[in-house]
């Protein structure tokens, strides 16, 4: 119904079949439970634990010799860890945890960029049954001390030099904070005052540790949110998380156990933590680490030398990759790849389509948020594309456009094509437990029997689902509800536009104008000219309701650090009004 483009319908690859082939049986065939018995809970009936399930029953089993990870360097490094090799260092972690006195639900909070020392850790707070909370590296001091006091990290796990810089200057305003472990180079321990060395204690903690019983509802982890709409919120998930982990993993990212799988995201983001540690392992695949920041260069050396057969990545790269155009592609051989995806913002339809041109292949939406603590909605491999659409709901998740009655009740419409508030039952394993220390915030996000995304939608009537925009960033203008997501993919369609931003800037007579920002290509430079061709193009897309009244160029566009176009900053910039919580703003406190 929405898309200006036609749909994109399927070749058959060769290899492995799709794990989802037939959606509507899928759907209906599906229950939790039946998920929950794809893996294997703890021994002798003692729960459910993310680190058995994703490291120790491939490491006692047939894969015990396979690659689990491949750490690519910044320096040209390779480092490999089969799944025996991630159990007996998790097991070494969780030991050296209990030797710190970190106990069951004690935060364990890990700075650091993409190292293995990270993964590992991660995999023995699981064990330790203590709760792991990423923080990005980027970070500057004061968000770094404001999500750890949300938390009230026991311990952080940090680099010596993201300590030296960032955090020793922290420790007199976090008295919770009991204990720092500093990854410095290995065999020169580090000597920082009041810190451990994380080597030095990995060594001398044994290699045998037994996860104590782990309840599905204990405590996994703390994840922040992005920032892009206010204060960051810290969502708690559970060690139950990990059954919808795996199993969108298979269905929506289509992992096989002989997939070269490469996740872009980084742990610092619930993305790079769901779909770059827990459901490519849990899967049993080959998953590839780079330590590098973007470099479509270097991504296109990596997706070829390594054979990467299914690739995770994210609008705002994409659309790098797109700036600098479609030459640089041809030196390389793409022919592994089998399945691409694409989440964390909505992925214009122009870089669906994209992606066939540059990679042979579309890139597959899919939408979710830290708060559902995995995928929820996607385009699946068997099934066609409409770019531009986030796709359809997972089996075992119920989604709806929902909207208020006169007397304020959530009602679902049930109307295809109308615009509403997207709302998911609750219920599925990896939906987030509360808002660590802000309930009130938390019961906010339901209501009816729902739990309402705060995005805005439409769904059609085969139950595809389009996204509008943030309910924040919806524009009224004249009469007229407009998502800046529609404006900003025609804009994207110019051939000399690279990205846009679209905000409603408030109007006398028209309640609120579209006002676009553009960065542009290179080789395109701004001028009069061009802001009347974008105009006049948008206008004969959009027609004159929905198009854009004003635009304005920029170098670029405010952006989180985990890629999303900041448009409450562009608004704010342009009213002149206060700028708000800016902890994630990319280029800021670094
Ligand atoms: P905050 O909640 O702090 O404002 P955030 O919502 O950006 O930050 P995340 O949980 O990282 O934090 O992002 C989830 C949001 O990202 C979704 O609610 C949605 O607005 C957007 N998003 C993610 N994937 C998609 C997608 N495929 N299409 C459209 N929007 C998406
Ligand atoms: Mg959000």
């Amino acid at each position: 119904m929405e898309g200006r483009l036609e749909p994109i319908l399927k070749r058959p690859r060769p290899g492995s079949p799709p794990n989802l082939i037939d959606y509507e049986t899928a759907k209906s065939a599906f229950t939790w439970e039946a998920a929950r018995r794809e893996l294997d809970g703890l021994p002798e009936g003692k729960g459910l634990n993310i680190a058995h399930e994703a490291v120790d029953r491939h490491a006692d089993g047939p894969r015990r010799n396979q690659t689990a990870l491949r750490w690519l360097g910044k320096k040209g490094e390779v480092r490999e860890f089969t799944y025996a090799d991630l159990k007996n260092l998790s097991n070494r972690f969780a030991n050296v945890l209990k030797r710190l006195g970190i106990g069951p639900g004690d935060r364990v909070y890990l700075l650091a960029g993409r190292i293995p020392e990270l993964y590992v850790a991660a995999l023995g707070i699981f064990k330790n049954r203590s709760v792991f909370c990423p923080l990005f590296s980027a970070f500057g001091p004061e968000p770094i001390r404001a999500r750890m006091a949300i938390g009230e990290a026991k311990l952080l796990v940090t680099t010596e030099a993201l300590y030296r810089k960032k955090v020793a200057g922290l420790r007199p305003l976090l008295p919770k904070l009991e204990q720092v472990l500093l990854v410095g180079e290995e065999g020169k321990p580090t000597d920082v005052h009041d810190t451990h060395d994380f080597h030095q204690l990995m060594q001398e903690a044994g290699e045998d540790f037994t996860i104590g019983p782990t309840e599905p509802e204990d405590p996994a982890l703390l994840h922040f949110t992005s920032g892009t709409t206010g204060t960051p919120k810290g969502a708690v998930h559970v060690h139950e998380a990990v059954v919808a982990h795996h199993i969108t993993g298979k269905l929506a990212l289509d992992l096989h156990p002989d997939d070269i799988f490469w996740c872009t995201a980084d742990p610092g983001w619930v993305t790079g933590t769901s779909y770059g540690i827990i459901a490519p392992l849990t899967n049993g695949v080959t998953s590839i680490i780079d330590e590098a920041e973007f470099d479509a260069e270097r991504w296109y050396g990596i997706l070829q030398d390594q054979k990467v057969t299914v690739w995770y990545t994210a609008p705002t790269a994409i659309r790098m990759m797109m700036k600098i155009g479609l030459e640089p592609l041809s030196k390389y051989d793409f022919s592994a790849l089998r399945f691409l995806a694409s989440v964390g913002e909505p992925l214009n339809p122009e870089a669906v389509v994209w992606g066939e041109r540059a990679f042979g292949l579309p890139f597959h939406d899919n939408w979710w948020q830290t708060e559902t603590g995995g995928i929820m909605i996607a385009n699946f491999a068997a099934l066609e594309i409409h770019p531009g659409a986030m796709g359809r709901p997972l089996p075992g998740i119920e989604a709806a456009i929902v909207g208020k009655t006169e007397t304020g009740e959530i009602a679902v419409i049930e109307a295809p094509g109308v615009q509403g508030e997207l709302a998911l039952r609750p219920g599925w394993p990896s939906m987030f437990r509360g808002y660590w220390n802000e309930p009130e915030r938390y019961r906010k996000c339901f209501a009816g029997g729902w739990y309402l995304t705060g995005d805005l939608a439409k769904r059609e009537k085969n139950g595809t689902f389009w996204f509008v925009g943030r309910a924040d960033d919806v524009i009224k203008t004249s009469g007229h509800l407009i998502g800046p997501f529609e404006v900003e993919s025609v804009l994207m369609e110019h051939p000399a536009v690279a990205e846009a931003g679209v905000i409603g800037k408030p109007d006398p007579v028209a309640m609120e104008v579209v006002k676009a920002f553009v960065s542009l290509k290179s080789g395109h430079e701004p001028s009069e000219a061009l802001r009347r061709d974008l105009l006049a193009f948008a206008r004969t897309r959009l027609g004159a309701a929905v198009a854009p009244k004003e635009i304005d160029f920029r170098p670029s566009l405010p952006r989180t650090r985990s890629g999303k176009i900041m448009r409450r900053l562009l608004k704010a910039q342009e009213l002149g009004l206060p700028i708000g919580d800016t902890s994630t703003l990319e280029g800021m406190e670094s």
